[in-house]
């Protein structure tokens, strides 16, 4: 893996394919600033180095040039996050672009304009690829959370880099922490899978019974195994068309000496919503009129020893509706669990989507190993397959 740190950026003038992709409120201001702050690291090594940065990005999905989804709009957060001056330059491509990048002094940073204003960016246009080559010296990758798309500018334009192309920072800590659990982790390790559906959740689970001792499956997914196992689950979220994978899965993670471990208890609620009336009920024994909305006091008791003897854990979805905060309970005291687990020593890594809003939420961001930015790309990695984005810059 070529790194950053593997590089003498000193005078050289580094194109950074950053993404900041951040929310923006309807006055324009960014209402998020993870992403911006996780692209710090790379930057400021590039600039204490003696280097330029050249920063390129999409933000939003526009159909042309529209002013709304500018990237000027985030150029005063970027300066406050980076505290240097960033110029900004009102397109990312062609002579004009690439002489505003060509007199670039060193240690300066420009930001260039939403390159999604060009739709060969997610074509993957081999010439669009060629002319982003040409706005620096050398590449830098450290877009984790579009590193799953063959875009131009993440992986496209990556060969027109021989030896010039390195994993930034945060490339870099996302794909240590996934290769952690998925080769190297230390056993026993631990998966759990919540959220909503099986069917989202196959793959990650097949690719994972090779690589586990435990697998914990938690939130909306039970009801599917439940059924399944020829429990009743009233009005829980069920995927009766699944059933017969989820039993198959079942015998497979045995077969490979995987335990899995299910709910023996969940708050069960008349309606779905955070007033309804709620009360613990045993899997499999859901009256007609309820639903399965959170886990119950004997499984989170039971969870808490899975999570506590592990030494590896990978945390992906919630343990039940933690949007709503009656039904949060589950999801809260599973963030406890695997704080302290990861406190006396365990690596945990919280990755794919609500889950990682769900530690933001419950403010467990620092006591987790590490927190992926990355939601379909880190689901797509657990999946097992190898990122284009990645693999363009080891080729
Ligand atoms: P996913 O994107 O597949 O990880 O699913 C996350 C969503 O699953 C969250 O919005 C949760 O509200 C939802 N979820 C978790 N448990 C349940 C449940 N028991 N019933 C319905 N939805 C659930």
């Amino acid at each position: 893996m070529r790194t950053i740190a593997n590089n003498d950026f000193s005078n050289r003038r580094a194109i950074v394919r950053v993404d900041f992709n951040v929310p923006i409120d309807d006055e324009f201001q960014v209402t998020d600033s993870t992403r911006i702050i996780a692209a710090k690291e790379t930057i400021d090594y590039i600039l204490n180095q003696g280097g330029s940065c050249i920063l390129i990005s999409h933000l939003g999905r526009p159909s042309g040039k529209d002013p709304k989804l500018s990237l000027t709009h985030i150029v005063s957060k970027v300066e406050k996050i980076l505290q240097v001056p960033v110029a900004f330059f009102g397109d990312c491509i062609g002579a004009e672009a690439e002489q505003a990048t060509a007199s670039l002094p060193p240690r300066s940073v420009i930001l260039m304009e939403n390159l999604r204003f060009y739709k060969e960016e997610t074509d993957g246009d081999l010439n669009f690829a060629k002319g982003l080559s040409k706005l620096g010296d050398c590449y830098v990758n450290d877009a984790f959370g579009t590193a799953h798309r063959a875009h131009a500018s993440t992986t496209i334009m990556a060969q027109f880099f021989k030896e010039d192309k390195f994993f930034g920072r945060l490339l870099e800590k996302e794909v240590n922490a996934i290769d952690k659990v998925m080769k190297a982790g230390e056993q026993p390790v631990l998966a759990i899978l919540g959220g909503a559906k099986v069917s989202s959740k196959i793959t990650i689970i097949e690719n994972m019974l090779d690589k586990i001792n435990h697998l914990i499956i938690g939130g909306g997914m039970v009801y599917t195994f439940s059924k399944a196992q020829g429990g009743r689950v009233g009005q829980s979220i069920c995927e009766d068309n699944y059933c017969n994978y989820a039993l198959e899965l079942l015998e497979k993670a045995e077969s490979k000496g995987v335990e899995v471990h299910l709910p023996k208890d969940v708050i069960i609620a008349d309606d779905f919503s955070n007033d309804a009336n709620k009360r613990v009920c045993k899997v499999g024994e859901i009256p007609d009129e309820w639903q399965g909305l959170d886990a119950g006091p004997e499984t989170l008791k039971n969870f808490e020893k899975i999570v506590m003897q592990s030494k590896t854990i990978l945390w992906n979805g919630p343990l039940g509706v933690f949007e709503f905060e009656n039904f949060s309970h589950g999801t809260f005291t599973l963030g406890e669990f695997i704080a302290n687990s990861t406190l006396a020593g365990a690596f945990s890594l919280v990755g794919g989507g609500d889950s990682v809003a769900a530690v933001k939420q419950f403010r467990f961001e620092d006591k987790m190993s590490y927190i992926s930015t990355g939601g379909g790309a880190m689901l797509e990695s657990l999946e097992g397959k190898t990122l284009p984005g990645i693999a363009a810059l080891l080729e």
